[in-house]
């Protein structure tokens, strides 16, 4: 058995379309009166798109589902497919709290309701029956304003039973015009003692060296080997992880072949830079995190010690998980104790 740690998933992207096909039937069947069966359904909501704007443009449909009322319901069957089919054993949820609060209120009224929405994403997460250790990270986001992303901040100090890390999102060609406030909020966080990560060099559009000194860890950041492998000794020196989601680069139309990520591993290997092969959006790409890890092996992307290399890394470079060591120590000694009582039976 394998226990595996995922560390970049979108709460909005992580409904299996079939959830949200039930859920639609359920309750909302004028958001699915234009499809004429599942199918139909299924094949809008994983199809390809041609750029990451397109993309994004679905988390909405979710999030316009996603309140303090249905979230309970999301995340349990998320977690039990996590548990049952992912093995995971840890999980970082990420969302940007903001857009789960009701859009009539006014900003300051939808920041008071933040609070709410984490503890309710926090409580549900956590399930005695599908044991797994989970935590939220809080995206900040490239649309909203700067006040509403510095309390996105606060909130994750404030919050740390729930909240491990916060995030940029939102499509990274738009941070160019902010960049002394993004910044400044990551300034801010780092100063709280708040864990960052930040989605950039995604596409060719989210280049943002400067952002880089104040990232624990890096969402995506393929273009870094792809395009500026001379940044790589920095990233290894400063021990940053790359969160490497495969699907997701054939889905924003960033990249046209899996196997030009291959350039990617393999620079990042030689280079010492860390990399977490994570899912993104699992349920709108309908791709879990164990097939993840076969596509790569089966286009000889890496090989199986390389995807063990990733598969403790992602343990390593946790924000949240409790333990010193990867599960595998654990479950040894646990297995290896059950084994020693069986032979003092037989004996
Ligand atoms: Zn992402």
């Amino acid at each position: 058995m394998a226990l595996y740690a995922e560390l970049h998933r979108h709460l909005g992207g992580s409904v299996v379309p079939r959830v949200l096909w039930r859920y639609f039937e359920r309750h909302a069947t004028d958001l699915i009166s234009r499809f004429s069966e599942y199918s139909e359904f299924e094949d809008f909501y994983t199809r390809p798109r041609n750029t990451l704007d397109e993309y994004l443009e679905l988390h909405t449909l979710v999030e316009s589902v996603q309140t303090v009322e249905t979230l309970p319901y999301f995340i349990y069957r998320l977690l039990r497919g996590a548990y049952i089919f992912e093995n995971l054993a840890y999980l970082e949820l990420r969302y940007t709290p903001y857009l789960r609060t009701p859009e009539h209120l006014s900003q300051n009224e939808r920041i008071d309701k933040m609070a709410e929405i984490v503890e309710v994403v926090g409580k549900a997460s956590h399930l005695p029956e599908y044991p797994i250790v989970t935590s939220q990270i809080l995206c900040m986001h490239s649309r909203l304003p700067f006040e509403v992303n510095r309390a996105i901040i606060d909130l994750a100090a404030q919050n740390r039973q729930y909240v491990c890390a916060v995030d940029v999102a939102g499509g990274d060609r738009y941070y160019a015009e902010r960049m002394d406030e993004w910044i400044s909020l990551y300034n801010y966080a780092r100063s709280l003692g708040v864990k960052t990560t930040g989605h950039v060099y995604e596409t060719t559009d989210g280049c943002y060296p400067q952002l880089l000194p104040y990232l624990m860890r890096i969402g995506h950041g393929i273009q870094i080997p792809l395009l500026y492998p001379e940044l790589l000794p920095e990233v290894a020196r400063r021990k940053q992880c790359l969160e490497v989601c495969p699907t997701t680069y054939l889905k924003t139309g960033t990249l046209q072949d899996i196997r030009q990520l291959k350039l990617v591993f393999d620079r990042c290997f030689a280079a010492g830079v860390d990399i977490a092969i994570c899912t993104d959006n699992a349920g709108l790409h309908n791709v879990r995190l164990p097939f993840e890890y076969e596509t790569l092996l089966t286009y000889d992307i890496i090989n199986f010690q390389q995807l063990q290399a990733c598969q403790e890394a992602a343990f390593r470079h946790a924000f949240a998980w409790p333990h010193q060591q990867h599960p595998v120590s654990l479950l040894n000694g646990l297995l290896n104790v059950e084994s020693e009582q069986f032979l003092a039976v037989q004996a």
